[in-house]
């Protein structure tokens, strides 16, 4: 989607925290994905006929896709977040095997 003159700031194109209410927005669609998913009790058809495993990978996407912008249009320090980021997910992984036993 093409942004325009009414698009204020915090958007993409703007000079203030440009793809602010892009992150949010798309943090946003992926929340409800994920409500949908629990309503469900986790199974993956939803009853408006979508499969939710297609709208996560859809909405996954969407979001890093707005993340990785907002990084890169703020000057962000890329390398200390993607440090962080492998941190972070190394201990997930290790929790999610300690949990399983
Ligand atoms: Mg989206």
């Amino acid at each position: 989607m093409a942004t325009d003159a009414h698009d204020g700031p915090y958007s993409i194109g703007s000079d203030q925290w440009p793809g602010t209410s892009r992150v949010i927005e798309e943090a946003g669609e992926l929340i409800q994905v994920l409500g949908k998913l629990i309503g469900a009790g986790g199974r993956t058809a939803h009853w408006d006929g979508s499969n939710l495993v297609d709208r996560l990978t859809e909405e996954i996407g969407d979001l890093r896709a707005a993340l990785d912008f907002f990084i890169a249009a703020n000057g962000l320090a890329a390398q200390a977040i993607n440090e962080r980021s492998q941190i972070k997910s190394a201990q997930y992984t290790e929790w999610h095997h300690q949990n399983r036993g």
